[in-house]
């Protein structure tokens, strides 16, 4: 039975990203009327990469934009380890035919949502919510056009904060950031190469992990690889507001006879175009406030480490749909209905993001030796294995 706007509930989603999308499509088919406010002009391709695994693309199914969505998975999986000597050591190699996790850039995800809503569902971009009132006479949410500067009151029944780590409907709803970020004193730089690195295999994922420091090489099937270099600092601040490349050479000074490390600097001496940033987690005992939830980065930051961030925004919005369509009528039963489900998976991926970081940038000399260890034990059973060539 079509829905009739005019009965419809209304739901503001503060935030055009995976969750804002998710949520929007699962809300919609659940009956409500969504509309999306996004702070920026227009969409902007966001194409760092990006594994999307099992959930996510469960989740992408059932909201019907899987198809849509364009995955970079190498045929291939060559795991090579950087030694000390900067050789380059293989440590496993497989042919992947399921694909998990999958490989996309973010906007891969980003696009195959968009598909579902364009055209579908309002979204009013350079719009952001700078007051939330949810009292007495409802949810009312003042909204301003930074474009136009037109302001307007608008009653909802539901808001979803959306908008990322670093969340503004957090902040106005639920309290200061400090609150409920848990740095984890580390660093990311993320790029794109514009080529290959010379004489290294473009299909190959390449980890060199160093107390404090590490960098990875991540493929793609069909564009050069990505580059992540990454360092532990317990100073955050103090590493905004100096160009990247002058720090991260500071930082890997000591593997510059690395070739690898090299040419990954060179390469990032040559773009404009990365991404560096804090690393946190976000950390709330409650993903609700009234009628005001938080869905995505904002609510559970899960951090890169965890490799599960858009598959958790994803399935955020599935469940949130799930749950409206099995309560109806009832905010309250719906809400606790769909925190309860989704917890459990958030906290797993959640803890488990610490130890993936120390796996990925170790904070001791006896991890980093212990990691080291379990490379030569995978590189010795690879060569044992039959059927497999160097
Ligand atoms: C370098 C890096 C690598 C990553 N790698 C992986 C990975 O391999 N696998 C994985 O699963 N995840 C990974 N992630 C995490 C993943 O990208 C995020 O978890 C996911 O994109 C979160 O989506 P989101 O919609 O919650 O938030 P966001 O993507 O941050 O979207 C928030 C949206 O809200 C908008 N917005 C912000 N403030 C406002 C406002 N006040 N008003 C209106 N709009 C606003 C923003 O413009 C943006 O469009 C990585 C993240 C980073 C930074």
């Amino acid at each position: 039975m079509a829905n009739n706007p005019s009965t419809e509930k209304r739901v503001l989603i503060v935030g055009l990203g995976i969750a804002g999308m998710s949520s929007a499509i699962a809300l919609k088919r659940a009956g409500w009327n969504p509309v999306i406010v996004e702070r920026v002009r227009q969409r902007k391709p966001a194409d760092y990469y990006t594994s999307f695994d099992r959930t996510g693309r469960k989740a992408a199914e059932k909201l019907g934009v899987l198809d849509a969505i364009h995955q970079r998975t190498p045929e291939r999986r060559t795991f090579l380890q950087v030694d000390s000597d900067g050789q380059l050591v293989p440590v496993s190699r497989s042919t992947v035919k399921a694909g998990d996790p999958a490989v996309v850039v973010r906007s891969d995800i980003e696009n195959g949502l968009w598909s579902a809503v364009e055209g579908e569902i309002e979204v009013r971009f350079s719009t952001r919510a700078i007051s939330i009132e949810d009292g007495q006479r409802g949810l009312l949410v003042l909204l301003e056009n930074s474009a136009t500067g037109e302001r307007t009151e608008e009653r909802f029944d539901l808001l979803i904060g959306a908008d990322g780590m670093r969340s503004t409907v957090r902040r106005r709803v639920f309290g200061p950031d400090e609150r409920y970020l848990v740095p984890f004193d580390s660093m990311v730089c993320q790029f794109d190469l514009d080529e290959p690195l010379e004489g290294i295999d473009p299909e190959a994922t390449i980890v060199m992990s160093e107390t404090d420091r590490a960098l990875g090489i991540f493929p793609f099937s069909d564009r050069s690889p990505a580059v992540r270099f990454a360092y532990r600092t317990k100073n955050v601040n103090a590493q905004v507001g100096r160009p990247p490349i002058q720090i991260l050479r500071e930082i890997f000074a000591r593997d510059i006879h690395k070739p690898v490390v090299a040419q990954a600097l060179d390469a990032l001496e040559w773009t404009d175009d990365y991404l560096f940033d804090s690393v946190h987690q976000v950390h709330m005992d409650s993903w609700r406030k009234g009628r005001v939830i938080l869905l995505g980065d904002s609510a559970w930051c899960l951090t890169l480490y965890s490799g599960m961030g858009t598959s958790a925004a994803l399935h955020g919005g599935v469940v949130l749909g799930e749950s409206f369509e099995r309560h109806p009528e009832n905010l309250d039963d719906a809400l606790a209905a769909w925190e309860r489900r989704l917890r459990p998976f958030i906290w797993g991926n959640r803890v488990l993001a610490g130890p993936l970081h120390e796996w990925f940038v170790p904070s001791r000399p006896l991890v980093t030796s212990a990691i080291a260890a379990g490379w030569k034990v995978s590189e010795a059973v690879m060569r044992m294995r039959p059927g497999r060539k160097d």
